[in-house]
């Protein structure tokens, strides 16, 4: 099964992508995750996109579609995949059907993360992650070691310089813009999009995604 999943930034794609992903079997891809990576890593691919994400800026899709098609050719998405932020602009949805209908698969469903913009800027603003494992949390202070963190050595809390206001607002921007046309693009090609009301306990908000995917 390949999900699809849109919305703005700070909707919860990544966290309920984790859940959907867990309930389907399937591993989730998310381009956010492979190029903090890469920064943190130092390599090419994270020299070059360190500029646009600190910004609040999309990386060329030239990048994102050579991420796209290395992931989807690997064997352990052979059973399905949950796409977290991987297609960000029409051309990025032109190069995944392009890349799926090589392999000769299909997209199930476009999961829509709805959610109004004040509730994304206090998400955003309160949020921490763990540099180790990308955990999103509220709540918990920058520099705070991650006990829970599966990595080695353990995590530490630290705020997405994209979560600061200015990338915030960048980020909104560059959404409204880039990424929103994606869904009218979606809906003119027959795709099965499925919008899910972002707001709510995390229990709330997976029930309605999972019914959305058939596993409610
Ligand atoms: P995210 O973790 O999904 O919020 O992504 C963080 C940042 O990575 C974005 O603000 C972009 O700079 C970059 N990025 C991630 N996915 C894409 C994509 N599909 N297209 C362009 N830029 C991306």
């Amino acid at each position: 099964m390949i999900v699809v999943l849109l919305g703005p930034p700070g909707a919860g794609k990544g966290t309920q992508g984790e859940r959907i992903a867990a309930a389907l079997g399937v591993p989730k891809i998310a381009t956010g995750d492979v190029l903090r990576a890469a920064v943190k890593a130092g390599t090419p691919l994270g020299l070059e996109a360190k500029g646009y994400m600190d910004r609040g800026d999309l990386v060329p899709d030239v990048v994102i579609l050579g991420i796209m098609k290395q992931a989807l050719a690997a064997p352990e998405q052979a059973r399905g995949v949950v796409l977290d932020g991987v297609v960000r602009t029409v051309p990025q949805a032109e190069g995944l059907a392009a890349v799926l209908a090589e392999l000769h698969r299909p997209l199930d469903v476009v999961l829509l993360f709805t959610i109004a913009e004040d509730a994304l800027v206090a998400r955003l603003s309160g949020r921490t992650v763990c540099d180790g494992c990308q955990t999103p949390f509220t709540g918990r202070a920058p520099s705070e070691t991650h006990a829970e963190c599966a990595q080695s050595p353990k995590g530490t809390l630290v705020r997405r310089k994209d979560d600061e206001p200015d990338a915030v607002r960048n980020r909104m921007r560059v959404y409204e813009a880039q990424t929103a046309p994606v869904v009218a693009w979606y809906r003119a090609h027959g795709a099965n999009v499925a919008a899910i009301d972002a707001l709510g306990a995390l229990d709330v908000v997976q029930a309605r995604a999972l019914k959305a995917v058939g596993k409610g």
